[in-house]
């Protein structure tokens, strides 16, 4: 049979415990739960060592960049694991992106180069182990995108099947045409990513389905493997700073939980600083922030379809996570996260638009003197590039709604003839 079950879940508001099986998404009370682990048995059992001899295993489930971290993401047995292996993505050093956003050197941890392009990959293999360690046959998620494509893929994989829930029309064309080949039932609603995360929340609870979404605690402990990734990327050396972009709030907290779960371990001695990066049109955590009110809710609005989200299920533990480590929150204009993201693909790296704010986040916190020009500093993409190719090409041809197109690249015309494309190589 399965490992014994290490773990137990713990609501993060009032501090109730749940068995580790119990499938639950929510606290009594409403808050949302935390994994918690044994940490105590793996103190100078588990050390940076572990990790770095399964570097290169050739079969199994220590190929993947998640479960290479097994202990701490999830001590499961190899038979519930469902895993492509997704993670070991490249960390980039990015020196012409490091020369715009005013630092002497910059790291950019690529999570665009997942399995289905983004970040949610890591998640979602712990997620859909879960589900098949729970015996689940049915499995949902609401999504802007990503989290539909990676889990219709992984649902595949683990034979379940997927409903997704997506605003309609308002979704990048490379994550609708991965949901919709991969074989999901893609439910599209009228309205957005808030009414269809509160949809598909009591349709789970009515249906018994397992939820998806990074409200599920299993979700994030995945997640907490870029973090951990990026780290052996750097051997062990922490940097100052990582930066990522905030829409439900999942993935810093899983930066910051699993961070402080190394410490407590004594991997590493001390924390990174994260910043969190919002559009200014879908920005609650900034607010609360700011204001140090709690969160309220905001009508989300950005080019960037990943994080236009103005409820966030994930707030109260990334306010946990940014207060553990000095952690800082900003905004920036669709305006600049387009001029980010152009010289992010200019360099060849290349990222969607939401993973751009990292970097318009990035460089307005170093103009602001808060990341000296000689921090060391990750950036997280979370996405590809061909996730959202419209935005892309619109941007080239100068026809995004409201953007100047700082550093346009437009597609040239030129007939069929060799004096035209001649002319057409030469125009200035
Ligand atoms: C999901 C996603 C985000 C936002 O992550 P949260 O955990 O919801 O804050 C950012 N960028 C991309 C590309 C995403 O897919
Ligand atoms: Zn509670």
């Amino acid at each position: 049979m399965s490992d014994p079950v290490l773990w137990e879940l713990v609501c993060v508001r009032c501090a109730a415990r749940y068995p580790g099986l119990e499938v639950r998404t929510l606290c009594g009370c409403g808050g949302t739960l935390d994994v918690v682990h044994a940490l105590e048995r793996l103190k100078g059992v588990v050390t940076a060592q572990t990790f770095d001899d399964r570097l290169g295993a050739r079969q199994g489930v220590y190929r993947s960049g998640v479960w290479r971290f097994r202990e701490l993401i999830l001590p499961l047995d190899d038979a519930s694991i469902v895993t492509k292996p997704e993670g070991n993505t490249n960390l980039y050093e990015a020196p012409r992106v490091a020369s715009y956003v005013g630092l002497d050197a910059l790291w950019l941890k690529h999570e665009g180069e997942n399995p289905t392009g983004s970040f949610k990959d890591r998640g979602m293999t712990c997620g859909i182990s879960m589900a098949r360690r729970l015996g689940m046959e049915r499995v949902a998620v609401a999504s802007t995108g990503n989290t539909s494509a990676s889990a219709a893929s992984y649902a595949a994989q683990a034979g379940m099947e997927a409903i997704v829930f997506v605003p309609e029309g308002k979704i990048a064309y490379g994550k609708l045409s991965q949901a919709l080949a991969y074989g999901a039932r893609t439910l599209q609603i009228d309205g957005d990513f808030d009414a269809a995360m509160a949809l598909v929340q009591q349709i789970c609870a009515a249906e018994g389905i397992y939820l998806l979404n990074s409200i599920n605690p299993f979700r994030i402990e995945g997640q907490k493997a870029i973090g951990f990734e990026v780290l052996q990327d750097m051997g062990w050396q922490v940097p100052d700073w990582i930066v990522l972009p905030g829409g439900n709030l999942g993935n810093n907290a899983a930066l910051s939980k699993g961070m402080g779960e190394l410490l407590e371990l004594g991997i590493i001695d001390r924390l990174p600083r994260i910043a969190v990066v919002q559009a200014a049109g879908a920005n609650p955590l900034y607010r609360a922030w700011v204001s140090g009110e709690p969160m309220s809710p905001v009508k989300a609005e950005t080019l960037a379809t990943a994080i236009k989200i103005g409820d966030p299920v994930s707030f109260d533990k990334s306010m946990r996570g940014l207060r553990a480590c000095g952690g800082v929150v900003c905004e920036v204009s669709d305006q600049a996260i387009m001029d980010a993201k152009a010289q992010v693909d200019a360099s060849g790296i290349g990222a969607e638009p939401a993973s751009c704010a990292t970097v318009a986040g990035i460089r307005q916190l170093v103009q602001a003197g808060v990341i000296p020009a000689e921090a060391r500093v990750c950036g997280v993409l979370t996405g590809h590039l061909l996730k959202d190719p419209d935005t892309v090409v619109s941007y080239h041809r100068g026809s995004l709604d409201g953007i100047a197109s700082t550093w346009a690249n437009a597609p040239i015309s030129v007939g069929s003839g060799i004096e035209s494309a001649l002319l057409g190589m030469r125009r200035g």
